[in-house]
């Protein structure tokens, strides 16, 4: 089983950034390029895919996974990035990460005429990240109507605060 195959791949790194965080690990599932393949495969199954103008892969892990998934399911693929990275006219915005500050911008002509968007990104922990792309996205009248996720930590309950549903390959 794919979820099987994932979880005995990822490999846990208590206390990294910082102590009492476990930090999860995805790299060595891009050592194997089979599994890889199959987790592609499996998250542009999802058919909110096919309801989506565009995706928005978020700096800098979750560009791996959107960039793969966006040449699959045939979408315009949007750069969520930190501050200092986008050159041009920027929508940015601060955010809470599980282990620190940070910001993310969007270039504002990168979403121009395009309406329902879904996030990409490696791992769904606080919701943070998450809530910031909505939040860029809805001051510019958009709709997120949902996200992609390799892991979600599900203790963390993040869903409960997020208007949009969440599509994890794998909870812990
Ligand atoms: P959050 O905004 O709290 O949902 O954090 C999500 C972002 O932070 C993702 O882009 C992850 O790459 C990273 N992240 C947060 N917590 C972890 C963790 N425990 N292990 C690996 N990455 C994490």
């Amino acid at each position: 089983m794919l979820t099987e195959r994932l979880k005995n791949t990822i490999k846990d790194y208590p206390d990294f950034p910082k102590k009492g965080i476990v930090f999860k690990d995805l790299t060595p599932v891009l050592l194997d390029p089979e599994l890889f393949n199959d987790l592609i495969v499996k998250m542009s199954d999802n058919p909110i895919f096919k309801e989506a103008d565009a995706l928005v892969g978020i700096d800098a892990r979750g560009f791996i996974f959107s960039s793969a998934i966006a040449q699959i399911v045939k979408k315009p693929l949007i750069l969520a990035r930190k501050k200092n990275k986008l050159p041009g006219k920027l929508i940015e915005k601060e955010y809470g990460l599980e282990y620190g500050n940070d910001s993310l911008g969007i270039q504002k002509s990168s979403i121009s005429g395009l309406d329902k968007f879904v996030i990409v990104d490696d791992l769904l922990a606080t919701g943070g990240t998450a809530q910031c792309i909505y939040d860029l996205l809805d001051s510019q009248d958009k709709k997120v109507i949902g996200m992609s996720v390799v892991v979600e930590l599900s203790f963390l309950k993040a869903v409960d605060q997020l208007n949009f549903n969440v599509y994890p390959v794998l909870k812990f």
